[in-house]
């Protein structure tokens, strides 16, 4: 045990976390240079196309350090907001954590609570300041960043570039030197944390654990505690760029399992493995996810509900943080209400569907959950429009709020102040970090930032701001449902639950927006936006006078080609309500008004 060293890398996106993990990689061996996938970490398509990694990993090295072999295992973590916590479940696991700062960059506000976590969970701590390399890398600024934040000495920070391969023998070495062994009995009751679990469609899901005390022996009959299932350890081993088998797994140890699960669910990050013989405790930090926001998803031909039932029952099968349940709707038809742990989620998920399971969906305005409180003294989960009780049931209404930090450039705060306060946001906070550096905390509801707020944030702040939030409970807000009627119908997919004092604006900015989305057809369309009985705007989609065709009437062939082209593309996502042909971005216009 005295050799192992259990670590994470702690960055914010795009900092450099998984090129610099590719270099320790391959500078230990553990993979040969041919073998090399730029990215190695990133291992679903569409996390490497995102640049972001979505699912944690674990990979151990062996490095050979001042006459010794030790054993690196490298726990990575996700690096965006709606993972949150599994970075927390990742962090955990170690000792220690490298900190990498991009030295062109700065700190940011993910940087600053994946720190947290990490010195909350006395993780030793190795901060580097990747990328100096670049021209336009500030290196003395960002170490007195580091060091103000950290309070550590100049000399603790190591230079590097993932890119160039700097500094890579230097981290190995402080990895060695500064993080301490595990501690733990091997011989006390078995406790292992579940940081992680993968779904291979041939061995089932496969659970990543940390050992903290005891032993687990290929075989053994191991119970999950918070679960409360319990399960055969089929096969135990360690994580090289292949599984590699073990009889016998001890305290320190970080590994993988497999005992013919079949469905995520029933496997939770942050439950505890231990014996059914002799348990031991469950391990200290154990939660329940839940979706922070829902969004029904529909087919975009009715006929193919069932097959899209198919794909998300196997989608859930890896991903055991997607909720649904199925969900009926006036205007679309049958359909899935779906919870995601935030709005990244919420894509990835449609994505998927349509990427590895070939559906083409309708996703619908997104929604936090509501506590409605009725008349009867009654409380109500709501998180669609079409579950509001009637306004005369209703007695009052809480939402979610949300702790936001916010780091930026100091030249914008007035600016993201503004943009705050517009989302009903209340600033708490504000520290400057360094003369040029602000973190803003301000206390919002979380129904603000699931619409547009971070484009806005990123816009304003010209890219620079970055976001970090934490669900704190839930508050009385004067909420009212917004129904959107076309041609005199409503159309329960476009209704929203929004703040009273917002409901005019919203209403007369939603029906332009979607004056500007619904193609024009035959007959004109009255789009009317309404509070209860009330209207409160209205717009009208002229009808079509001639033929689109008709401009391209002797004209350029390969112009009306195009055109036709396009029109069939855009019908890929259109449904048919009543008997007007609505798109896609329709149904997403509420998150688009500006
Ligand atoms: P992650 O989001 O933290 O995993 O970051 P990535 O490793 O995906 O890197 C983000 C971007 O920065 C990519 O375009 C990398 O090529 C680039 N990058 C990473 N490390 C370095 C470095 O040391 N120097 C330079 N110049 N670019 C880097
Ligand atoms: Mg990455």
């Amino acid at each position: 045990m005295k050799n192992i060293r259990n670590f994470c890398i702690i960055a914010h996106i795009d900092h450099g976390k998984s090129t610099l993990a590719d270099r320790l990689l391959e500078f230990t061996r553990t993979v040969a240079e041919r073998e090399m996938q730029h990215q190695l970490l990133d291992n679903m398509d569409l996390e490497r196309e995102r640049g972001i990694t979505i699912k944690s990993h674990a990979i151990q090295m062996n490095y050979f350090y001042k006459g010794e072999e030790y054993v690196l295992n490298l726990i990575d973590t996700p690096g965006h907001v709606d993972f949150s916590y599994e970075v927390s479940r990742s962090i955990a696991a170690c000792e220690g954590a490298l900190l990498i700062v991009d030295s062109s960059q700065g700190i940011e506000a993910q940087t600053i609570s994946n720190l947290y976590l990490a010195i909350g969970n006395d993780l030793e701590i190795i901060p580097v300041l990747n990328k100096i390399d670049l021209p336009h890398a500030m290196p003395e600024e960002v170490s007195d960043q580091v060091i103000e934040l950290i309070g550590c000495d100049k000399d603790d920070i190591i230079h590097a570039s993932g890119k160039a391969g700097i500094g890579i023998e230097e981290i190995l070495n402080a990895i060695c030197d500064r993080i301490p062994a595990p501690k733990g009995d091997p011989e006390a009751p078995l406790q292992a944390l579940i940081f992680d679990s993968v779904f291979n469609s041939y061995r089932g899901i496969e659970v990543y654990f940390r050992i903290f005390n005891g032993t687990l022996k290929k075989g053994e009959k191991v119970k999950f505690i918070n679960s409360g299932k319990t399960y055969e350890a089929d096969e135990i081993g360690v994580l090289k760029l292949n599984q590699e088998s073990r009889p016998v797994m001890g305290a320190g140890n970080v590994g993988y399992l497999i005992s013919g699960i079949k469905n995520a669910k029933e496997v939770k990050v942050g439950d505890t493995i231990t014996h059914v013989e002799r348990p031991g405790e469950s391990i200290q930090g154990f939660e329940d996810v839940k979706p922070m926001v829902f969004a029904g998803i529909y087919p975009v031909e009715t006929t193919e509900y069932e097959e899209l039932r198919g794909a998300m029952e196997k989608l859930q099968l890896n991903d055991a943080s997607l909720v649904w349940e199925p969900e009926t709707s006036a205007a679309l038809g049958f359909g899935f209400r779906c919870g995601f742990l935030g709005m990244l989620h919420m894509e990835i998920v449609q994505e998927r569907l349509e990427r590895e399971f070939d559906m083409t969906v309708i996703t619908t305005v997104p929604s936090v959950q509501f506590h409605v409180f009725t008349t009867k003294n009654q409380m109500i989960k709501v998180s669609a429009p079409s579950e509001m009780p009637e306004p005369n049931y209703i007695d009052h209404i809480e939402e979610p709020f949300i702790k936001a930090q916010i780091i930026s450039k100091s030249e914008f705060v007035g600016p993201i102040i503004t943009l705050c306060m517009d989302k009903r946001g209340i600033l708490k906070n504000q520290t400057y970090l360094t003369s040029d550096r602000v973190e803003l905390t301000f206390e919002m509801p979380l129904a603000e930032i699931v619409f547009d707020f971070f484009d806005k944030l990123k816009t304003i702040s010209r890219g620079y701001a970055s976001l970090d939030y934490e669900l704190i409970g839930f508050r009385q807000s004067n909420m009212v449902k917004l129904d959107v009627m076309l041609n005199g119908e409503a159309v329960d997919a476009l209704s929203a639950i929004v703040h009273r004092d917002k409901a005019y604006d919203w209403g007369k900015r939603l029906c332009e927006k979607l004056r500007e989305l619904l193609p024009r057809q035959m007959f004109e369309i009255a789009i009317q936006a309404a509070i209860g009985q009330k209207i409160i705007a209205r717009e009208t989609v002229k009808a079509l006078r001639k033929n689109v065709l008709a401009k391209c009437y002797g004209g350029d062939i390969s112009r009306k080609r195009k055109l036709l082209e396009k029109q069939k593309k855009g019908k890929k996502r259109m449904r048919q309500v009543g008997n007007v042909e609505i798109p896609q971005e329709a149904f997403l216009a509420v998150l688009k008004l500006d």
